[in-house]
């Protein structure tokens, strides 16, 4: 029989609502045996995630405050939710030993995965189906990182007997039993994980939207949402900014070709978005999949007469970088110049150190730095092979007379990046997927 991972989010479990509504999709489809839940989040804009509440609460217990009301409303989040799905389950016990820690010596990791533990055992008593605490098979290194391996074996070994179950998201232990957690959002990756130690079929990510949009709605109306992605287009377009899954929550499931499919848990019906590695042949006709960016970056440009003649300048450069634990979003070499694309908050307490070493280390003709600069990704594996996207995206912008700083496309053909300024960027977003929504709309 077929085995689907279904994770859901916050908001797909923020309140006794939502709950039935995962019941009626497990109903659906029998398939989805390994559920993988978040913490509750909002149940409306103002509202305050769980996992926010808690680490609130740790905040005010490490600062000697008193936390009682923090504890107190966390308590009722859950209350709210076991009464109305009248659901057996011995919350004041546990909130007792969240207590009995906090008095203690307490702990934000600690702290935070606690949303997910209630929340998914709430959940199996709900389903009936058996929970499973990731502390026991999600292992992370004393260091913080995962082992990826082990966490492999410990739960395909927990998994594999059961013929469903529900797994806390978002956390995991080390061998002293100590709790780690994902960054934030990293129930998705807790996801992928078990999809990829079970071998599921299909990794499903029930959320609040229908997929990923073609491009930010907060700054274009209404973008069409996106049917078929690859893995890479998904890793650059997350990287770039479009936020739909934890950028870690690919891996696991690409190593092993399992289609990840982004769902909305209250419209069901619709198919979502659908993530692969190979696209299907016949279905994507248009070659932008998506446009997406980030503001807060640099570009220092070094000029010097014949920089590509082997002397080995880049390679000093980039050193420097290397030296200082810099990490640089983009290099371009010309045939005279060096062009690094920064996050300009990682320049912001070495720029000046950064700017005199180069001066020194290389004796460059010129030595700029442009400042408050956005990137922009248009993306695509079809790239610009087949078609004038390249093209037109840049006339759009030279159309609404947006100068471009950079403009960098990879032989990879994946995407094109490019340099404008930040008070610019979404006048760009708008030009560039008004100019590129014409193919979108072929493919509908
Ligand atoms: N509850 C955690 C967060 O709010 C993890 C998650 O939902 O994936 O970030």
């Amino acid at each position: 029989m077929r085995t689907v991972v279904a994770k859901f989010g916050g908001t797909s479990l923020a309140d006794a609502g939502q709950f039935q509504k995962i019941k009626c999709i497990l109903e659906k489809d029998p398939s989805r045996r390994f559920i993988v839940a978040s913490a509750p989040g909002k149940r409306f804009p103002d509202d305050i995630k769980v996992t926010d509440m808690l680490l609130g609460c740790y905040q005010h217990a490490k600062n000697g405050e008193d936390y009682e009301k923090d504890l107190n409303d966390i308590k009722n989040r859950f209350q709210d939710i076991i009464d109305a799905l009248n659901v057996d389950f011995p919350l004041s016990n546990e909130i007792d030993i969240i207590r009995k820690h906090l008095s203690e010596e307490p702990d934000s990791q600690y702290m935070a995965s606690r949303g997910e533990y209630l929340n998914s055992q709430i959940l199996a008593a709900y389903l009936g189906f058996t929970f499973v605490d990731p502390a026991w098979c999600v292992c992370f290194n004393e260091d913080g990182s995962l082992d990826s391996a082990m966490t492999k074996r410990a739960m395909s070994a927990a998994l594999r007997p059961l013929k469903n179950a529900v797994v806390a998201g978002f956390y995991g232990a080390d061998s002293e039993g100590r709790i780690h957690t994902f960054s934030r959002g990293g129930s998705d990756v807790t996801g992928s994980l078990v999809a990829s130690a079970i071998q599921a079929d299909l990794y499903e990510n029930w959320t609040d939207v229908s997929g990923l949009l073609a491009a930010d709605p907060r700054i274009v109306d209404s973008p069409k949402s996106v049917e078929y992605l690859s893995y890479r287009e998904l890793r650059t377009l997350s990287y770039m900014g479009a936020s739909v899954l934890h950028t870690d929550a690919v891996l696991p499931a690409s190593n092993l070709g399992i289609p990840i499919n982004i769902r909305n848990t209250n419209s069901p019906d619709d198919p979502g978005t659908t993530i692969v590695r190979k696209l299907p042949e016949g279905k994507i006709k248009y070659p932008v999949v998506g446009v997406a960016g980030r503001l807060g970056m640099s570009v220092i440009q070094v000029e010097k007469v014949m920089v590509s003649d082997g002397s080995g300048f880049s390679a000093v450069m980039l050193d420097i970088l290397r030296e200082r634990n810099l990490p640089f979003e983009q290099c371009l070499t010309g045939i005279d110049t060096i062009t690094l694309v920064i996050r300009s908050d990682l320049l912001e307490t070495c720029k000046d150190e950064l700017m005199e070493e180069i001066k020194t280390k290389l004796s460059p003709d010129y030595l700029g730095i442009k400042e408050n600069l956005s990137m922009i990704a248009v993306v695509g594996e079809r790239g610009t092979e087949t078609s004038d996207a390249n093209v037109k995206v840049l006339r759009a912008l030279d159309e609404a007379g947006i100068e471009i700083s950079t403009i960098n496309q990879g032989a990879g053909k994946l995407n094109l990046l490019i340099g404008v300024p930040e008070e610019r960027y979404r006048d760009a977003i708008r030009a560039i997927y008004a100019s590129i929504d014409s193919s979108l709309n072929e493919a509908q």
